[in-house]
């Protein structure tokens, strides 16, 4: 079966790398030069290595901004580089160019015209603008631009307090931008437990970023700010402030630009998300999509998941994923991590709920490494002691989720995960020791 994947990002070339191994002969074709999609370009990768290289800046590292961003972009040609490798691997054919559907069963990219008997569109997604205050080189820039400034602004306004609001923020404050990040709703980081949102405020507050949350940005205009730099006066409530540097981070919307849909009988929906059925199928059924460009969280393992079930449905093998025990991760310092459901997302089911929550200060290998702000706390079905979602701050909360997600995925109740010996000293004993507080019997506080 001739199998083509349209993106090459961690929907697409996982889901090539599956298909070739159940014995499908897979093309991949992907628009931009290097594999590896948003993710490893101008996301998740190159993010986190500036996250950790400002994190060791901030602990007092002499470093110099051009070496941290040759570090960053050797990570992303490594594993770029890396993608590549493993399509070879694997007898994988990469095609370079843009694919449009011209028909049922037949691509074009570039001069060329493919056939296949199934297509997987992967084609991810793309930053969002405000209107009103359009990207422009340097001025006002998406997560992109914000992954490459030459030097810290003096002045950075994040507009959006999501994830990557944040993350970003967290790396240009710790080196040495002032950072004003501006937020429509009341809460940042408003899709996770509450419990997270308001500690991690309090946190980054501490780390001096300034909030103005519940504030909706009103107008934004340029405005000289020297003799050869432009600024952007922007206003908000009662509020005015010119940036240096405007990051706009509201959110990304699903990209199926030049795709040529229309060709094939599918339309995406009203904002943008091309429909599925629960096989990953779209109104075409020779053509599968996965990844940011279907509804669901925007996430890397999220896609990948996608790509590797549609590949095994493809094949005619059975293939499920747990939308559930997906978890959500901020690499802020400390990191905050999420599995499951949130508390108010568990009491709105009408169950009956047990809670417990552990400081990090009751931990010792937190207190250990001088750590201690954030927390772990469990939600429970009181009636059947099952664990319905984990939240935590702490220092390695990414690392410590995936109990949670184990724990979720064997529906394991918040019993077994109290009688679990976890090693001591780590801060995972924050899990158990949460577990144990919802039982009504915690030992270490
Ligand atoms: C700054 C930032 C940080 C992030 N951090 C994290 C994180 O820490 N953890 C996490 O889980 N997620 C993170 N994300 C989100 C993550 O990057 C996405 O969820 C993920 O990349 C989606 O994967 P995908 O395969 O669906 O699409 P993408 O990775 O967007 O890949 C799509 C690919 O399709 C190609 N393409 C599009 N149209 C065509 C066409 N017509 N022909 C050929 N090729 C085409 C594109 O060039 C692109 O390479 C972050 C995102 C950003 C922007």
């Amino acid at each position: 079966m001739k199998v083509i994947v349209i993106g090459s990002g961690p929907g697409g070339y996982i889901a090539a790398i599956r298909a070739a191994q159940l014995g499908m002969d897979v093309t991949c074709i992907e628009k931009e030069k290097p594999l590896g999609g948003t993710c490893l370009n101008v996301g998740c990768i190159p993010s986190k290595a500036l996250l950790h290289d400002s994190y060791l800046v901030k602990l007092g590292v002499k470093t110099e901004l051009s070496k941290m961003m040759n570090r960053k972009d050797d990570v992303v040609k490594g594993l770029t580089d890396g993608v590549a490798a493993l399509f070879k691997k694997h007898k994988i054919e990469r095609l370079e160019g843009e694919a449009s559907f011209i028909s049922d069963k037949k691509v074009r990219v570039g001069q060329k015209e493919v056939e296949y008997d199934i297509a997987i569109i992967a084609t991810g997604s793309k930053p969002s603008e405000i209107p009103f205050l359009p990207f422009e080189k340097d001025l006002v820039v998406s997560s992109t631009g914000a992954l490459k400034f030459k030097s810290p602004p003096k002045n950075l306004a994040v507009i959006g307090g999501g994830v990557i609001g944040v993350e970003l923020a967290s790396v240009w404050s710790r080196m040495g931008s002032k950072v004003t990040v501006i937020e429509m709703l009341p809460e940042i980081l408003a899709t996770m437990d509450p419990a997270i949102s308001r500690t991690m405020l309090s946190i980054l507050k501490k780390q001096g970023i300034t909030f103005h949350l519940g504030t909706k940005l009103e107008s934004a205009e340029k405005e000289k700010i020297s003799l050869f730099d432009e600024g952007v006066r922007l206003k908000f409530g009662d509020e005015t402030l010119v940036a240096d540097k405007v990051l706009v981070a509201t959110g990304r919307k699903p990209y199926t630009e030049g795709l040529g849909l229309e060709n094939v009988g599918i339309k995406p929906d009203e904002r943008g998300f091309i429909p599925i059925n629960d096989r990953f199928q779209t109104e075409n059924p020779h053509i599968y999509a996965i990844g940011d460009v279907i509804e669901g969280p925007m996430l890397a393992h999220k896609a990948s998941e996608e790509g590797v079930a549609a590949a095994e449905i493809i094949a005619g093998e059975p293939s499920h994923i747990s939308y559930m025990s997906i978890p959500n991760v901020v690499y802020t310092h400390p990191e905050a991590a999420s599995v499951g459901m949130t508390e108010p997302e568990a009491k709105a089911t009408g169950r009956k709920l047990i809670t417990g929550t552990c400081s990090m200060r009751a931990i010792g290998r937190a207190r250990c490494q001088g750590d201690t702000d954030g927390f772990v706390k469990v939600v429970g079905d009181e009636k059947t002691g099952r664990l319905l979602g984990l939240h935590i701050v702490a220092d390695a909360a990414s690392e410590m989720i995936g109990e949670g997600v184990i724990a979720l995925n064997a529906k394991m109740t918040i019993e077994q995960l109290a009688n679990s010996s976890h090693a001591h000293p780590t801060l995972s004993e924050g899990i158990k020791e949460a577990a144990l507080a919802a039982l009504g019997r915690p030992l270490n506080f």
